[in-house]
């Protein structure tokens, strides 16, 4: 589902250059659930970020599914982006001045979609999550785990074949990371949803299919 093939990220400024990932390969499967780890400042978001197209690697080659993505425009990724993969981070990224309906709606307004549509969408992604009885919110007046059930919501509202999740439990207790990693569980068992999830957690980690250590830009397992 996505294959990377020696990927290398190095980030340059005038003064500085960071070998942030060294000659990743890694193969994602249709169906996994994946986890990745390692300490502070060793790649992980970076390679996530690679994985999600939102960023290009320096070297080295990125396939989602069939499709090669070298050669995409701007334009053509950000399509592929919207059509394929959903996106949820540690601190949510919602949008505090739209209700939760609106926040979940936002991915569909670059489809072609009807406005009954796009509600009817929302309605049941929100529904999926638990939480249809805060749908005239505002994210400030929710809760840190229900503003991740919002941010996941949007997520999967496109349907996608991949989510790409960073630390989506990192601001959570131990009880609200569980219900979240929970429904993260039932997307990829019951959807048959790609996951591939950035964990400082051991406990999260050992509920998905598979662990990916990095250390230093480099995987160690
Ligand atoms: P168990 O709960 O018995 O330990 P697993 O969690 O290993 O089973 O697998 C549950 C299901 O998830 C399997 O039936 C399989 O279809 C799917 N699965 C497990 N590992 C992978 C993988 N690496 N890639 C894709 N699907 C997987
Ligand atoms: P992690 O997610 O594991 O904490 P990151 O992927 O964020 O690690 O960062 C990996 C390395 O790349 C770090 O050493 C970091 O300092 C560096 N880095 C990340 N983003 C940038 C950037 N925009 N410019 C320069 N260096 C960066």
């Amino acid at each position: 589902m996505i294959r990377l093939q020696n990927i290398e990220k190095v980030y340059r400024t005038d003064t500085i250059e960071t070998l942030a990932l060294n000659s990743i390969s890694l193969d994602v499967d249709k169906g996994e659930f994946l986890s990745i780890m390692g300490p502070s400042g060793c790649g992980k978001s970076t390679l996530l970020n690679i994985m999600g197209l939102l960023d290009a690697p320096s070297k080295g080659d990125v396939r989602i599914g069939d499709q090669a993505t070298l050669n995409l425009s701007d334009k053509q990724l950000a399509h592929f982006r919207n059509k394929k993969l959903g996106f949820i981070f540690q601190s949510y990224h919602l949008i505090n001045d739209l209700q939760v309906l609106d926040n979940v709606e936002l991915p569909l307004l670059y489809r072609n979609t009807t406005a009954k549509e796009r509600k009817q969408l929302a309605t049941e992604a929100l529904e999926k999550v638990g939480l249809s009885n805060r749908i005239k919110h505002f994210p400030t007046q929710l809760s840190g785990g229900q503003r991740q059930r919002v941010a996941i919501a949007r997520a999967i509202v496109g349907r996608p074949e991949i989510i790409l999740a960073d630390e989506p439990t990192g601001n959570l207790d131990s009880a609200m990371g569980s219900e979240i990693m929970e429904i993260l569980i039932q997307l990829n068992k019951v959807d048959k949803t790609t996951i591939v999830m950035v964990t400082h957690d051991e406990n999260m980690a050992n509920k998905t299919h598979r662990l990916v250590r990095l250390f230093d830009g480099a995987q160690v397992q």
